[in-house]
């Protein structure tokens, strides 16, 4: 994997915890805040550190910020600030924008000037625990659209021992079971005949009330 250039602008709670995360995944991290305090204590975790007040065309331009391949806007508060920064960034033509938004009428905006991905950092992590406590086998899931989910299922003991034949989950659910983690080895396109055990997490593809049937299903 290429090595890429990432900036985080606010290296507040997400801010820092986006930028720590980028760093530790082996790629290069600009952190930006205009508080002294905040930049010091992130000094360690990133490549470079820089305080600047990024409503101030000037002091992005002399970051070289145009030339970092996605930066994070991740300004929490100030709304005013956040929606400043997006607009010299996309003006100063960085490629990726994605910027954190506090409430709908935010992220609306930060659309119209160009923000090219925007995230709601509560709003999603309060509907993933949600999603996580109401069906406790559900470990982990992605959206692929608004119908279509990837899910992380855990294999309870009602199902383990039994084949995916046995199984027969396109039959009976419509979703499909594409891999399953075991504690130290990944099968990847599983056959009929593999087996389930507990401790296995099995990755499964299908609409969201296929998916959700199929976890009621199995407890
Ligand atoms: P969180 O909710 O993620 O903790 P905060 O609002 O506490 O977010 O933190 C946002 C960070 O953004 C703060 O560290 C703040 O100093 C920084 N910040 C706010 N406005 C600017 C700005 N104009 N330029 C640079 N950094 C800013």
């Amino acid at each position: 994997m290429a090595v890429s250039q990432f900036a985080v602008i606010g290296l507040g709670r997400f801010g820092s915890s986006v930028a720590r995360q980028i760093a530790g995944l082996g790629h290069e991290v600009l952190g930006v805040d205009k508080n002294v305090q905040v930049v010091d204590d992130m000094n360690q975790y990133l490549t470079h550190t820089v305080v600047a007040d990024t409503t101030d065309e000037e002091a992005l331009r002399s970051i070289g910020i145009r030339n970092i391949d996605c930066v994070v806007v991740a300004i929490g508060d100030d709304i005013q600030a956040s929606i400043l920064t997006s607009i010299i960034l996309k003006d100063l033509g960085v490629k990726k924008v994605v910027a954190k938004a506090l409430s709908p009428l935010h992220g609306k905006v930060l659309k119209r000037i160009g923000v090219d991905r925007v995230i709601y950092p509560e709003r999603d992590m309060g509907v993933r625990v949600a999603n996580q406590l109401v069906s406790p086998n559900l470990l982990d899931y992605i959206e692929l659209s608004k119908d279509y989910t990837i899910a992380e299922i855990s294999v309870t003991r009602e199902i383990a021992g039994h084949s995916l034949m046995q199984l027969d989950t396109r039959a009976r659910y419509g979703c499909t079971i594409v891999a399953i983690n075991k504690p130290d080895d990944v099968v990847i396109a599983p056959t009929a005949e593999d087996i389930l055990e507990e401790d296995d997490v099995m990755v499964v593809i299908g609409t969201n009330e296929q998916i959700d049937r199929f976890e009621r299903g199995i407890t």
